[in-house]
């Protein structure tokens, strides 16, 4: 099997990283994209492997809708740009990154006024903190960042648990911001834990850390909850499988974080996975060989995912 590493840098710094890598090959079924984040390691790696098997082996279930509602990203910059960002979409609904160990709570303030201004009232909010807070300090925040009518917050805490004692906080302050759980999902190991501990309200899945198409499906039926489909920061050939899923599951309720292939600066295809007046159509496209000669990882990158995609064939074993 011929595998292609690949290194695009990002426009903005986000989730701590500046430049995305990873690896795609080719199967009977299509193309397929293994782009684990660096700081993934060990076993974790191995549904990522699992998600880009079934790219490569197998077809993904059959499509319920042609075209999916996408939400614009708004990263951890100027409220000016914020503005720019969500006006030049055309998404009705915004994510705002906030928390950011870098910046401080007056900034996220000053980034969700300029992101409210230019949805308009009728737009939706939602932040992400990564769970950066901890419980006292995630009630206090958004008892404050309410004001912006949020969708909801996602993993403002890091733990399952924490997430299940600021939703009673909430509710005993009597106030109405949904969670959406994404860590709690994909990294903690138990997913379930979430719908046993009534942690969430909203269940964010992403194909590549939670072992495919299928497996989220399956997973999305287990845990009974509105989900939102996200991307893991991938090409479009990986942004393909998180459509796929999207346009699968039998109820989609929200935008989904799928519209992120403009945070690389570049794409391995020629015509990008991009939201159109915040829809998305569901299609699959192949990488072109000029531009995966051109965004050709260096030779000590390449050798470091074959070196970690070969450690995660045999843990798959
Ligand atoms: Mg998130």
């Amino acid at each position: 099997m011929e595998t292609y590493a690949w290194s695009i840098p990002l426009r903005t710094r986000f989730r701590g990283i500046e430049v995305r890598e990873g690896l795609l090959w080719q199967g009977p079924a299509g193309w397929a994209e293994w782009s684990p984040f660096l700081d993934y390691g060990g076993s974790e790696l191995v549904p990522w492997l699992r998600a880009a098997r079934e790219a490569a082996e197998q077809d993904w279930p059959a499509p319920v809708r042609d075209r999916v509602p996408v939400n614009v990203t708004v990263p951890v910059v100027e409220p000016e740009q914020a503005h720019r960002i969500v006006t030049g979409s055309g998404c009705r609904t915004a994510k705002v990154k906030v928390a950011d160990p870098r910046s401080a709570i007056a900034d996220d303030i000053a980034r969700l006024e300029a992101v409210r201004d230019a949805l308009g009232p009728d737009g939706r909010l939602r932040i992400d903190a990564n769970g950066a807070w901890d419980v006292p300090t995630a009630r206090r925040h958004l008892r404050e960042l309410a004001r912006f009518g949020l969708e909801y917050a996602e993993q403002p805490c890091p733990s399952t648990e924490d997430l299940a004692a600021l939703r009673r906080h909430l509710a005993h302050d009597g106030l109405d911001v949904p969670i959406a759980a994404d860590e709690s999902i994909r990294r903690s190991g138990d997913p379930e834990r979430v719908v046993a501990l009534e942690a969430a309200d909203v269940a964010v899945l992403k194909v590549q850390p939670l072992g495919g198409v299928r497996a989220c499906l399956e997973l999305a039926e287990r845990l009974g909850l509105p989900v939102v489909v996200s991307s893991a920061l991938e090409t479009s050939v990986g942004l393909a499988a998180g459509l796929a899923l999207a346009a699968a599951l039998p109820e989609l309720p929200y935008a989904c974080g799928l519209n992120t292939s403009r945070l690389l600066t570049d794409d391995v295809v020629d015509e990008p996975l991009v939201a159109l007046d915040g829809w998305m159509t569901v299609r699959r496209p192949a990488p072109s060989p000029a531009r995966l000669a051109a965004l050709a990882a260096a030779p000590e990158v390449s050798a470091r995912w074959a070196r970690r995609l070969e450690e995660t064939v045999t843990l798959s074993r």
